[in-house]
Order: structure tokens, then sequence, then C-alpha cells
């Protein structure tokens, strides 16, 4: 058992507490707590950070006993891909449904409350103006009078996306939370006992889940089935239909993106030139950019769309299906199976990597969304689960290193256009999995821990900061 195993049990028994009150502490099973002690799994980032709050010491005296955990942390289980596809608005999953979602909880638990002051750091503070947080917040808080504080000096915050919400009563501050808003609109509270996520899956790799699915001769769609509430079907349903309707819209719409940059929206151009000459390939290559423009541009517009796995990344995913479905007419159910498919591949990202712009940088939310879309597509094609694990593998591997430096903020240059590109990725991604998938080297349970290595690696200036690459360019 290393130190760090060791610490966790003697602050456990120096604080009275069993295995078991820790585990509801912290939102896991008393199983987990046993692993951790008995140095079968390591915690994950977020329980470090609640296993410090419930101890009375600083997440840095549990990580720098062993300071290489952090790179061999290992997952428990996956939660509900419902937590992934999530439905709102847009423009950014991190930095407005995160925070829009922070300030509903906190609100609804201090009714009592007649002010609220908001202080957003790292990334929120840096790219927020640009993705309209503050203007989200101010939405979600209304009729509530909000101050928003950008604080842009701060660095010492357990998250890149790190948020304090400040209660106010006759000007008196009586409630305080800090909130991580950690990727594709889902939030943390420090402390991690306001919101509990269960972890539905028990598998959290990819090898482990096929190993599964062929023992049982399931599909990964049937696989996420056993494991979903009886509302799951019905909430893909809606999932897939706000897909459609936000390709359609943005297909209808017309004029300039806000947020200064005068962007114009192009989808409905795209989707209605042709060259004279075109070739099947070259129209299907235009279609398909076409609905990952349309989803984009509602996304930059503030419209509703669907995480897949985050706002930036929202039009491959709905793209590269809602082509299939005009082109072979696929079913709306073969097409929502596909979804399903798709949601275990991002879930796995995001359980054992990461699938947030801030934190890994672009390869983490087009890269998964790439992936995700490749693996949609080897169901829709009935591929086995070897070659859709080698699809996947291959659309996130040439996205590793890939910087996020969005223009000033805005979900708009490079990110509409990327989401495009890694539509045409991920179709080429299958393609090159059906034919050559017995000769892989790569498992995608190394590409993502390689790819959350390698956004650990990354300077936080490419990290959804606009402060390099891209976001230098100035108009
Ligand atoms: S560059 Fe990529 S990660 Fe960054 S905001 Fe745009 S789509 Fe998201």
């Amino acid at each position: 058992m290393n130190e760090e195993m060791q610490m966790i049990k003697s602050l456990r028994i120096s604080r009275g507490l069993s295995q078991k009150e820790l585990a509801r502490l912290i939102g896991t099973s008393d199983r987990t707590v046993s692993k951790w002690e008995r140095g079968d799994a390591r915690p994950k980032d977020a329980h470090i950070r609640a296993l410090a709050q419930i101890f009375g010491v600083s997440t840095q005296q549990l990580l720098s006993v062993d300071e290489s955990s952090k790179n061999n942390e290992e997952a428990t289980g996956m939660q509900s891909l419902v937590e992934l596809f999530k439905i709102g608005r847009g423009p950014s999953s991190s930095h407005t449904m995160g925070p829009e979602r922070a300030c509903k909880v906190f609100v609804g638990q201090h009714p009592a409350l007649d002010a609220l002051q908001v202080v957003l750091y790292g990334s929120l503070a840096k790219t927020g103006k640009g993705h309209g947080t503050d203007r989200v917040i101010k939405k979600t808080t209304a009729p509530l009078p909000c101050e928003i504080i950008f604080d842009y000096t701060k660095t010492d915050i357990p998250h890149p996306n790190t948020m304090d919400l400040i209660g106010l009563r006759d000007g008196v501050e009586v409630a305080r939370a800090r909130v991580m808003s950690v990727g594709g609109g889902s939030i943390l509270f420090e402390n991690e006992s306001m919101v509990h996520l269960p972890e539905i899956y028990r598998e959290h790799t990819f090898a482990d889940i096929a190993g599964y699915c062929k023992k049982h001769s399931l599909r990964l769609w049937e696989y996420a089935a056993e494991h979903e509430g009886p509302d799951f079907w019905d909430y893909m349903n809606q999932v897939w239909n706000v897909m459609k309707r936000s390709i359609i819209s943005g297909l209808d719409d017309e004029g300039i993106l806000p947020g200064g940059l005068s962007v114009k929206k192009k989808a409905r151009s795209l989707f209605q030139s042709q060259h004279i000459d075109e070739s099947a390939a070259t129209r299907e290559n235009r279609m398909v950019c076409a609905f990952a423009f349309a989803v984009s541009e509602q996304n930059a517009s503030g419209e509703q769309i669907v995480t897949a796995p985050t706002c930036g990344a929202a039009g491959v995913l709905p793209a590269v299906l809602y082509y299939q479905q005009q082109k072979n007419k696929f079913s709306d159910e073969q097409i929502t199976r596909a979804l399903v498919t798709a949601g275990i591949v991002g879930n796995l990202i995001k359980t054992n990597a990461s699938i947030s712009g801030a934190e890994c940088g672009c390869q983490a939310e087009i890269g998964s969304a790439c992936a995700m879309a490749a693996a949609a597509l080897g169901e829709l094609f009935s591929l086995d689960i070897d070659k859709i694990e080698y699809a996947a593998e291959i659309a996130i591997e040439h996205h590793l290193g890939l910087t996020c430096d969005p223009i000033c903020g805005l979900v708009q240059i490079p990110c509409i256009e990327r989401n495009a590109v890694a539509a045409m990725r991920a179709i080429n991604a299958v393609s090159l999995a059906s034919f050559l998938w017995d000769s892989r080297k790569i498992s995608f349970d190394k590409v993502i821990k390689t790819m959350k290595e390698t956004g650990r690696d990354l300077s936080a200036s490419y990290k959804e900061t606009s402060e390099a690459g891209l976001a230098k360019i100035v108009f």
C-alpha cells in the first residue's frame, strides 16, 4: 500500500469515520473507499478534493504524498449518458451551461437571499465575456440583483473553470460555495455533498466494456440499455429531435453571429451551393459540413443545442448522423442506438481523461466529438466492437495536441469550421477502421490516457484562455 492510501486510511480513522460514513460524505460506495485503502484503486481528482475538504487538509497535502498518482488515477465507474448529452443553450457548456446550472442549484438551496455576487476565475474570467457567461448568470439569477466579478489574476484555484457564488442578505454574506464547471455542462461543488451524480456503469475502460459485451453478445447500445433508467430511451429520442431541429433551424438561418467578430452564418449557403460538376464525394463533404455549420452556428447564436460532448463541439455528431439518415434512410431508432454508442465513447473520455477545452485543449472537445461520431457511424454500419473501437481511436488520435484558442473567447473561429472538418474526419476514420482493424497497435484506452497527459502538458495559454495561438490574431 502506498503512502497516499495509508494517509486516507489514517485520516479517516483519526476523524472517527467508518468507510461507509466517508463514502456517504463524498458520494461514492464503501467498496470504493475500501479499494483506495487497499491500494487497488486511486481516487479521482474530484474525490481527492472532497477528501481534502472532509479531512481539513489541502489537496496538495494529499497529492504531494504521491504526485505520480495523478497520472494513474483510476475511475471507479461512469455516470449516466444523460449527464453527457445535455440539452441547453450555447455557446459553451463549461462557460454557459455549467454556470447556469451552478446558479440554479445555489439559489434553489438558499431561497432567502436578496442579492448575489459571483466571482469568476481562470478560463471563466478570461473568456467569460466572449462566451456570455455574465449574461447567462444574470438571466439565471434574475430577479435577484447579481454582481459579477472577473478575477483575471488568481491562479490558486482547483480547476481552470472555477467560480465562487456568494449569497447576500441585507448586504451581509450568508452563503458561499465554490463551484467548478468541469466540462460538458457538468458542475462540481467543492465539497461535493451538494451535487452527487451516481456512477451507474461499473466498467470504465473500453477493454472492460468490450469484454463484457463479447461475453454476453451485446452491442454497445444494448450494454448501455442494461445500465440506464426506464426513461432513458425517451430522453435519447428527445436528444435526437433537438439535434435535428438545430440542423434544420441552422440551415434556415442567415445573418451575422453575435459577439462583434462579424462572422457570417454560412450553413445555408453551403447547403445551397453546388459545383457545376459536383462528384458524389464532394457533395457528401458539402452536405456534412453544412449540417455541422448549422448546429455550430445555432450554438454560437445562443440557441438550443445538445452537448456532444460539449457545446463547442456540438455539430460533429449530429452532422454525420443526419447525413446518413437523409442518404440511407436510417430510422430514428437506429440513429438513437448510434447516438448511445457514441455516448459510451464520450463517457469513457469524460471519465478517464476530459471533455473540457479548459482542462485539455480542443483535443478534448473536438477530438472527443470526432471519436463519438466515428463510433456512431460504426454502429450504423453494423461494425463489430473491435472496429468501432478502432474507428474511435483513429478519430481521437489525430486530434492529439489540438489547442483551444478561440478568437475573442467566442465559440466561432476556429470552432465552427473545426466541427465540419472533424465530421469529415470521423467518416474517414470509420472507413480506415473497416479495412485495417486487424493491424492496429494502439487501443482506445491508451489513446485517451495519452490525450489526458498531452492536455496536462499543454501550456495554460492554449486551454480556453484566448491568450495564444489563433486568439492572438486581431481583426
Ligand atoms: S477551440 Fe475547440 S475547445 Fe476551444 S472553444 Fe472552440 S471548439 Fe471548444
